[in-house]
């Protein structure tokens, strides 16, 4: 993905506001990232996943599936604290860098 040291905050964001409204995992979030735009390889998204949980801002559990399991995440309080301050400061950011 082009420019993805510069976009790496925005996927993070979206990846804590739906983990922050229900439970996701690894193939909805990368179809739902696609959706916007970002196309990522599960050898970027799943490192991604892992780190954030590492930092507390996500936690998993593992649901099985017949023979495979499917790693669920959900934000955290701290990501969900962490999600509400990127948001007002993005609103900042937003008044200042799309006025005319
Ligand atoms: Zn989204």
């Amino acid at each position: 993905m082009r420019y993805k040291d510069l976009l790496t905050g925005f996927i993070r964001l979206h990846i804590l506001h739906h983990a922050s409204e229900h439970e996701i995992y690894g193939q909805w979030i990368m179809d739902e990232l696609a959706r916007h735009g970002y196309r990522l390889s599960p050898g970027t998204l799943y490192p991604l996943l892992n780190a954030m949980e590492q930092r507390g801002y996500l936690k998993s559990r593992k649901e099985r599936h017949g023979r495979t399991a499917r790693k669920l995440y959900r934000a955290t309080g701290s990501g969900k604290k962490g999600l509400e301050l990127a948001k007002s400061r993005l609103k900042e950011f937003i008044g200042e860098a799309m006025k005319e």
